[in-house]
This record gives C-alpha cells, sequence and structure tokens, in this order.
C-alpha cells in the first residue's frame, strides 16, 4: 500500500510542476514601479489630516475632497484607483494592507530608491547598495539573467522617468534597452510617435532638470515600443509620486498616483485586446519603498530615520495566477522576493552568484 502510494505521488509530482517554460501560461510580462506611493494611500485612499493641512493641499482641500473623498476607505481607494480596485480585485491579487497583518517590506535596511529598485530586481538586498549616485549595479539582475535565455534574448527593455534606471539594470552590461529621464527612443528608425515623443520630452517643462523627466513622457514611449516592438518583458517605472510627495504638494501626489492607475488600465486593455499578448501577458505592479505615516509631517519623507518608510504593497494579475483579490490573511514578504517570483512567473528559475530570496509561493503555486 504504502508502495503504492508513493508511484502516485511520484506520478502527480510529474504532472503537477511545470518547469517546462514552453508549457507556461504565462508567456510575456508587464512590471510596474510608481515611485514611493504608500500602502495607506492604496488601500484607504486619501488622508484628511494631510489633506487639510495647509503645508500640503496647496492652498485647495476643496479639489482633493472632491476628487478623493468618500464615505469609507473602500470608496477613498476606489475613487484614487479604480482599475486596481476592480481588476484586481476581480481578477488578481493584492497584497500590503498591514490592518489585516499583511505586511509586504523592504528586505534593504535604508528604504530609498535605488537599494530598492535593486532588491526588486536582483532579489538581494546587498547592504553595499547604499546610494541612488551608486555606481553601475554590479549583480546580474532577473532582467538581465531572462535577456541570456532563448526565449527572451533581445526581448526585454525598461522605460524609466529616473536616470538612475541606467546604473540600476546595468544597462551597459546586461545589453537590455533602458530608455530613461531624457533619452531619445526609437532608434535610428522612429516612428512619427517616437518622433514626436522625443520632441515634446526635448522641449518639456523640466521641474527635476535632468534627473527625471515628467511621467507623460515615460509612459507614451513605452506605450509605443508595446505596440510597435512587441517586448516579452517590458519594465515602467514612474517617478512622480515620489517628487510631487518629496515637495510636499498631496495634490499632485494623489493625482500622480491616479494617473499611473490610467495608464494601468490603458495597458491592460491593450493586452487584452491584442492577439499576440491577449491572456499570455501578466502585470506586476509595486513600489521602491514606502514613507512616513506616525508622524504625519514625514509622509513626505523616506529613509532610515522616517519611521514605516519600509512599508510596502505589490499587485499582480495573469493567467494561471488566482483570482483570490485583497489579500486578508497575516503574512510578511518581503521585496526581495519579487526577482524569483518574476522568473517562476515565467517557467524559469533565475540564477545569479549573489544569493536569491525565494518567490511568493501564493502567487505561483496554484
Ligand atoms: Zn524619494
Amino acid at each position: 500500500m504504502i508502495r503504492w502510494l508513493m508511484i502516485f505521488s511520484v506520478f502527480i509530482g510529474c504532472t503537477g510542476t511545470k518547469n517546462d517554460s514552453s508549457e507556461n501560461k504565462i508567456e510575456n510580462l508587464i512590471i510596474v514601479t510608481t515611485d514611493g506611493l504608500r500602502w495607506q494611500e492604496v488601500f484607504k485612499g486619501m488622508d484628511s489630516i494631510i489633506a487639510t493641512n495647509s503645508k500640503f493641499n496647496e492652498g485647495d482641500s476643496a479639489y482633493i475632497f472632491e476628487t478623493y473623498w468618500g464615505i469609507n476607505e473602500h470608496e477613498r481607494r476606489k475613487k484614487l484607483m479604480p482599475f486596481l480596485w476592480k481588476a484586481i480585485v476581480d481578477d488578481g491579487q493584492i497584497y500590503g494592507n498591514r490592518n489585516y497583518g499583511n505586511n509586504v517590506d523592504n528586505a534593504n535596511p535604508y528604504w530609498f530608491s535605488y537599494p530598492g529598485y535593486s532588491e526588486i530586481f536582483t532579489g538581494y538586498p546587498d547592504t553595499t547598495i547604499n546610494s541612488n549616485d551608486h555606481p553601475s549595479n554590479p549583480h546580474i539582475t532577473v532582467l538581465e539573467f531572462l535577456n541570456q535565455q532563448e526565449k527572451f534574448k533581445g526581448k526585454i527593455a525598461a522605460f524609466g522617468a529616473w536616470e538612475a534606471f541606467d546604473r540600476i539594470l546595468n544597462e551597459q552590461r546586461s545589453g537590455i534597452p533602458v530608455f530613461s529621464s531624457f533619452d531619445s527612443i526609437g532608434g535610428v528608425n522612429p516612428t512619427s510617435n517616437e518622433q514626436l515623443i522625443n520632441e515634446m520630452l526635448q522641449n518639456s517643462h523640466k521641474p527635476w532638470l535632468k534627473a527625471e523627466c515628467l511621467d507623460v513622457f515615460t509612459h507614451y514611449a513605452a506605450m509605443e515600443y508595446l505596440k510597435n516592438r512587441r517586448p516579452k518583458l517590458l519594465y515602467i517605472a514612474y517617478g512622480e509620486t515620489d517628487e510631487w510627495a518629496h515637495a510636499g504638494r498631496y495634490r499632485a501626489y494623489l493625482d500622480a498616483g491616479k494617473q499611473v492607475d490610467i495608464w494601468l488600465k490603458e495597458i491592460w486593455d491593450f493586452i487584452q485586446n491584442d492577439p499576440h499578448y491577449k491572456n499570455k501577458t501578466a502585470l506586476f505592479i509595486t513600489v521602491d519603498h514606502g514613507r512616513g505615516d506616525k508622524e504625519k509631517e514625514k509622509w513626505t519623507s523616506h529613509n532610515d530615520m522616517v519611521e514605516d518608510s519600509h512599508e510596502i504593497w505589490f499587485a499582480v494579475m495573469g493567467p494561471g495566477i488566482q483570482a483570490k483579490g485583497e489579500i486578508k490573511d497575516s503574512m510578511q514578504l518581503y521585496q526581495k522576493q519579487f526577482a524569483q517570483t518574476f522568473a517562476k512567473m515565467l517557467g524559469y528559475t533565475y540564477k545569479a552568484e549573489h544569493p536569491i530570496a525565494e518567490e511568493i509561493k501564493s502567487i505561483i503555486t496554484q
């Protein structure tokens, strides 16, 4: 009897694993980050204490309340991110609501951007990566690893509003095109839309000088690439949520978050109406770090001196990923688990010379 059980379980084990990437339901992946958008707004909507503080409401709390207020947290979060709270609840999974003990955190001890993005893409909170000015990432990211796999070679691209993505993803070594800040797009043969985006980008308002462009350019450049060049893995990194928060402009911060939600819908609608991508493509959304909260005036900032700014969130949807909606189970997840999760979603096991945290099993195991 025991022998029969063993044979039976080996048989189940063989058919149940999905190591063969050719049979994977998820063939393409789109990763989106919006820099430093707090879980507090994502899960609870606008914060009325910040909105009524004249230091932060840009003299127009009426606009904030008219646009984002609702009778409870559920109403408020739907007003801020209607696509996320419809599509993810219906078809995906969203993690990070600490009110249920569903905790997602930076594993790195710094709680700012370069260490956060590096943790996302290497699965390794390397403590020597401790500055936004850090030179090119010494580690092979999961994007670079996938770019070495036959199916993904030359089919990965990244678009980031912030100039540091060239270094974070080690554009030079990885061979992955990284279009960051004021880089021109389209190469020697740009489409007419790419030409226009390049022109508008150069002639646009530059509130952060050369370090970062407005998100609108990053978004349309990425969409043009998605439509014309058909990447299998596309990374889009928006930055305005962080910049307006640092500037103490709560209205602009909320508007930037809402705009990202509108763009997530545009991306998803494109995917699901395109035969090349439809029902074969997953979407993963997250942030590099959180921001202050308990001391309300510190919502503008984030680093190891700002309590709570290690608190993050993420959402995922795609073929084969169970529709669990908002995850209300108590658990502890870390940003360092995302890299292996991306690889496993696509049917690979990410390997590199540095330690890599394990994938998030509740997404991968069906
Ligand atoms: Zn920041």
